[in-house]
């Protein structure tokens, strides 16, 4: 099974992308971590849009996808593509979209959760200082005992123009497949029951 997870940023769809990955063995493919994972000269090319809030070129995201898939034996959760119209038409022609689940969050909140948003450099593990999952010591991470960091596109300009983003290119894929909404901002657990229940409907 190979579904996308559509959100606008903050909305928790790599928290819920992460459970349940675990829960199905479907692979969670995060494209803004493959791209922020990338080595080599592509690296100066990716953080000169990512920084800034911006799209990277889809030649480029499209590239480090396909390698991904190619491992994926079981299916894949995709968190973070397509994000366009035209990246949902390259990805149909690499794999075929089960279903789509929305986690739907206001803008208000989108702004609020992003800028107290702290990552783990190890783990990958995401927090935030103001809801739960919130660090238990003071923006260190509870399994590593790292520093956490604040990604330079989670600060407040480039938050505005990727919610922007979001409105004008992404929510249009939602018509493409079938989708189902869930509300991002019940507790974590919460959603996570409305996910799995929707993935057994979409698999039927
Ligand atoms: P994310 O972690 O999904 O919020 O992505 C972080 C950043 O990576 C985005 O602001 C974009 O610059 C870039 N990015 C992630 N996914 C894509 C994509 N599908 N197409 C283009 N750029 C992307």
């Amino acid at each position: 099974m190979n579904i996308a997870f559509i959100g606008v940023q903050g909305s928790g769809k790599g928290t819920q992308a992460k459970i349940i990955s675990e829960e199905t063995g479907l692979t969670h493919i995060s494209t803004g971590d493959l791209l922020r994972n990338a080595k080599g000269k592509i690296k100066e090319q990716i953080n000169s849009c990512a920084n800034k809030g911006a799209l990277v070129p889809d030649e480029i995201i499209l590239k480090i996808l396909k390698e991904k898939i190619k491992d994926c034996k079981k299916g894949f959760i995709l968190d973070g593509f397509p994000r366009n119209l035209k990246q949902a038409k390259m990805l149909n022609e690499i794999a075929k979209i089960d279903g789509i689940i929305e986690i739907f969050i206001s803008d208000e909140e989108a702004i609020k959760r992003i800028s107290g948003r702290r990552n783990c450099p190890r783990c990958g593990k995401i927090y935030n200082l103001f809801k739960l999952p919130k660090p238990k010591k003071d923006c260190l991470c509870d399994d590593c005992n790292v520093k956490l960091f604040q990604r330079t596109d989670d600060i407040s300009e480039a938050v505005k123009k990727r919610i922007k983003i979001y409105h004008e290119e992404t929510e249009p894929i939602l018509k493409l497949y079938p989708s189902v909404k869930i509300n991002g901002e019940q507790a974590i657990e919460k959603a996570t029951k409305e996910i799995e229940k929707a993935l057994k409907n979409l698999n039927k």
